[in-house]
């Protein structure tokens, strides 16, 4: 059919995240009744803790129900600054928080407020896929740094995001924690990060989704190191912590001139975020944090069985990364046995052979040039124990067989 309309030019540069691709594939499949397990999307089969969900049903009786304020309610916004405040050593007060309806947002609204058309951005890549489509989106230029293998687990690639800094640099977008790959930053490369970007002047969104998923000890954040408060902007979420991923809810924390610009994006995007949700988050934050802490335990003994299944496929080695709940596992000579060189005959392969369903390198940024190695990625976060066993030995069978 013949449309009377034409898309915007722009609408060429907007780009998705490819593992809702993915899922929507997995459940075509399970929709012709073949079992699948899923380990494509970083959502979570865990409950949201039930002093969360009761706040928020007391918010709902109590008539918590119009619009808040459009960067949230004061409550919330001192409750965040002074976990913030606690746990990164920052000196926020409410007016340095403007809550949000989820965390993805903050990524656009960041690069609204403070990038020009033509400016450039580094963003880490392999990396979350909404840092391309927005910066292209908007007119900036993508300029990737990417991830290394390190001692256990990944690191970021600093001597190339050194590199790649130029005249026209003015973002920095650093996810430490790192969804795809787990990649965490060391002591020394948080400082060098930090004075890169007090060196060149570079404002930095500091997306730190996965900062309270750490299996082993506290995290540390960038924004601790000199001159980082008053250039970063962080991406909070409430989504990964207390398994709340559809309630969406985060917030953007940063200097209180970009947040009050940020809180003008509210206005015009979305108002406000939902009333009876932000009561639910003030519990969240300063409620009971017993069924918070199961939810890490339950996710660390996934990971664990997880590393160890998948580092005994022949021609399949995975580190364990202390954060996160991604597996970036290296399948270069798994895919060569299996006679595959592009990675969705190969994802689409296993669905049909196995069930098992993941997302691979290519749904994370365009694959920079001269990769030899080739990755996929395993999310453990909405897969039980059982269902992980049976599915990574049929991906064992298959990849052997
Ligand atoms: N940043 C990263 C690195 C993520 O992986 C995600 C979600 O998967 C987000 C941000 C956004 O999460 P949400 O919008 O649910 O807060």
């Amino acid at each position: 059919m013949k449309h009377a309309f034409t898309l915007a030019d722009r609408v060429a540069n907007l780009g998705i995240e490819t593992a809702f691709v993915v899922a929507g594939q997995a459940a075509a499949h399970a929709a012709e009744g073949n079992r699948v397990y899923p380990f494509h999307l970083g959502d979570l089969n865990l409950a949201t803790p039930e002093n969360i969900k009761e706040a928020a049903c007391r918010a709902l009786r109590d008539g918590k129900t119009g619009y808040t304020a459009n960067v949230g309610i004061v409550e919330l916004r001192e409750a965040l600054a002074d976990e913030f405040n606690r746990t990164r050593n920052t000196s926020y007060s409410h007016q340095n928080v403007a809550i949000q309806p989820g965390g993805k947002p903050v990524i656009s609204k960041f690069l609204l407020s403070l990038m020009n058309p033509g400016d450039e951005v580094l963003y880490p890549n392999p990396g979350f896929p909404i840092y391309e489509s927005q910066i292209q989106f908007h007119d900036g230029v993508a300029v990737p740094y990417t991830t290394i293998p390190g001692e256990g687990y990944f690191t970021f690639d600093i001597d190339g995001l050194e590199r790649a800094i130029s005249e026209r640099t003015r973002i920095l977008i650093v996810n430490d924690l790192h969804n795809p790959t787990g990649a965490e930053c060391s002591p020394e490369d948080r400082q060098r990060i930090a004075e890169l970007a007090v060196k060149h002047n570079l404002m930095v969104l500091l997306d730190e989704a996965y900062f309270d998923i750490h299996y082993n000890g506290q995290s540390t954040s960038i924004v601790t190191e000199p001159g980082m408060q008053e250039r970063c902007v962080i991406l909070y979420t409430f989504s990964k912590r207390f398994a709340m991923t559809g309630w969406r809810l985060g917030a953007a924390l940063g200097p209180e001139e970009v947040i009050t610009v940020i809180g003008k994006h509210n206005v015009n995007d979305e108002s406000c975020s939902n009333h009876f949700v932000q009561w639910a988050a003030l519990e969240a934050l300063t409620g009971d944090q017993q069924q918070v802490k199961d939810i890490l335990n339950i996710l660390e003994k996934r990971r664990d069985l997880c590393v160890g299944l998948l580092n005994d496929i022949d021609g399949v080695s995975c580190y364990s990364p202390d954060a996160t709940f991604y597996l970036w596992p290296e399948v270069t000579q798994a895919m060569e046995n299996k006679g595959f060189t592009d990675y969705q005959s190969f994802i689409t392969a296993v669905l049909q052979n196995t069930g098992v369903s993941m997302c691979a390198r290519s749904h994370f940024g365009t694959p920079l040039p001269g990769e030899a190695h080739k990755y996929l990625r395993l999310a453990y976060s909405g897969i039980d124990i059982e269902t992980i066993e049976e599915g990574l030995s049929k991906f064992k069978n298959y990849l052997e067989s």
